[in-house]
Order: structure tokens, then C-alpha cells, then sequence
């Protein structure tokens, strides 16, 4: 049996306005996927995300979060416990690529010599050498940026990453690099991955699991070959006929 790490069920939340964004989405993640999040513009993968991430709260159902419930987890204590890239890597611009790596072990006070330690190993994962952490963001490229990103947000080794269309923002060369060195990181962590993306092609090759949103419901959420061969209904298949 493996372990569930994300448990959500029947979960709504509607923004001030009377907007539906996530409606009864139930979905639960096991240790070790990489699940892969698609769907047209404002059908909720944003909000999902931060659900999990208690970056936002939800008005019914139940989150379950590496065993925990949702409101008995400190919220500055569970985002520390989750990796989260943003499509704009966010960097701290005034720290070198190195002290944005170390930023969160320094607040939560690890001994420097671990923080060392880490970065380096953060730096080999993502193809950095020794050299360049020391320069600034605004030195690096758009891909190096992101990586940076990544390599940061698996700095406390979180149990699970969540990414908001983190290569959404590269060309389509530097995209084909990073997908894969996302898979080998993936691999080498043995943490959990959710990713929205945008690009159906990267949804079916990098996911182990694919969910597929619309109007803020999970349409379906299998492996790339049972949705292919066997679509949920006509607006999945139509939805995946692009790829
Ligand atoms: P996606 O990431 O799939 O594009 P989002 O989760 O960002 O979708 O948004 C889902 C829906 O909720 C959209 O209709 C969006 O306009 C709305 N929404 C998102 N954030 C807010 C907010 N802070 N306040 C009000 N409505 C929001
Ligand atoms: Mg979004």
C-alpha cells in the first residue's frame, strides 16, 4: 500500500463575489507521484494549489496533509513543510543565488554548516557550479532563475513540491531542458510533485497522474494511458485530442 501524503475531500471554496472557484474536488495524492495539474484559464489550479499549501482556506469538505488536518497545522509551519515554485521563480533579488537557497534553513535557525552543506548539494542537483552561487538573480537567465527557484524550494527537503506552471515563462528549448531535469530531481528526492502546467504535452510526459480540471472540477485524474485510451467523458477526450 503506499502512503498518502494529500488528501482532499469534497473540497469548495468560493472567493468573495460569489466565485465558485474549486467545486467538490476530491483527490488524493500518494508518496512519491508526480501529479501533473492541467485545464483551461480560471478553472481553479492556482486555487488548488494554495489550498494545500493553507495559502487560502475552503468553505466545505476536508484536507488531510501528510496525515495532519488541515486547521490543526500551523500555517507558517506547513508552507516551510511544502516546496512551492511560481512561474516567476520569485527570487530574493538583494541575495546571491546561494543565500536565496539558504533563506528558509536560516530563518529556522539550522546550523550553518549544514546550511553550507545543502547548498551545495542543491547547486550539483540543478547543474550549478560553485561559481555562480555567488551571483544575483538579475545575472542569471530566465531558466537559470527557475532552477534556482527549485533548488530552493527543496532546500528543507520538503515531503511535497507544489509548482504553478514553473517552466511557463521559457522558450520552448530551455523548457525541454528543465522537464527533464525536473524528472531526475524528481527521481533523486523521492518527494512528492504537483505541477500545473499549461502544455498538455509536458502534463502527459512528466506526470505519473494527470488531472484534468474544468470549472473548478476535477474531470479526471488517472495515468497518461488510461486517459488517453479511455477518456472520462467527451470534454476530456476533446480536451486531450491536442496532444
Ligand atoms: P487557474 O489557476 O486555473 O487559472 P485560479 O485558481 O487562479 O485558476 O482561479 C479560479 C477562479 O477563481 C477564476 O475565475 C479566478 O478569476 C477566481 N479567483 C482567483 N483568485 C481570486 C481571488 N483572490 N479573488 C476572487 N476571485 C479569484
Ligand atoms: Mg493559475
Amino acid at each position: 500500500m503506499s502512503e498518502t501524503v494529500i488528501e482532499i475531500s469534497g473540497v469548495s471554496k468560493t472567493y468573495e463575489g460569489n466565485k465558485l472557484a474549486v467545486d467538490n474536488v476530491s483527490l488524493s495524492v500518494a508518496k512519491g507521484e508526480f501529479l501533473t495539474i492541467i485545464g483551461p484559464s480560471g478553472c481553479g489550479k492556482t486555487t488548488l494549489l494554495r489550498l494545500i499549501n493553507g495559502l487560502v482556506d475552503f468553505d466545505s469538505g476536508d484536507i488531510l496533509i501528510m496525515n495532519r488536518q488541515f486547521h490543526s497545522w500551523d500555517k507558517v509551519q506547513l508552507r516551510r513543510s511544502i516546496g512551492y515554485v511560481i512561474q516567476s521563480a520569485g527570487l530574493f533579488p538583494h541575495l546571491s543565488v546561494k543565500q536565496n537557497m539558504q533563506f528558509v534553513m536560516s530563518i529556522s535557525g539550522i546550523d550553518e554548516a549544514i546550511q553550507e552543506k545543502r547548498a551545495h548539494e542543491l547547486a550539483q542537483m540543478i547543474e550549478f557550479g560553485d561559481s555562480q552561487l555567488n551571483e544575483f538573480p538579475e545575472n542569471l537567465s530566465g531558466g537559470q532563475q527557475q532552477r534556482v527557484g527549485v533548488a530552493r524550494a527543496l532546500a528543507m527537503k520538503p515531503q511535497v513540491m507544489l509548482m504553478d506552471e514553473p517552466l511557463g515563462s521559457l522558450d520552448n528549448v530551455t523548457r525541454r531542458k528543465l522537464q527533464n531535469e525536473l524528472l531526475n530531481i524528481h527521481q533523486k528526492s523521492g518527494t512528492t510533485f504537483v505541477m500545473v502546467t499549461h502544455d498538455l504535452r509536458e502534463a502527459f510526459t512528466l506526470g505519473t497522474r494527470v488531472a484534468i480540471m474544468n470549472k473548478g472540477r476535477i474531470e479526471q485524474c488517472d495515468t497518461p494511458e488510461i486517459i488517453r485510451g479511455n477518456p472520462a467523458n467527451e470534454w476530456v477526450s476533446q480536451f486531450v485530442m491536442e496532444y
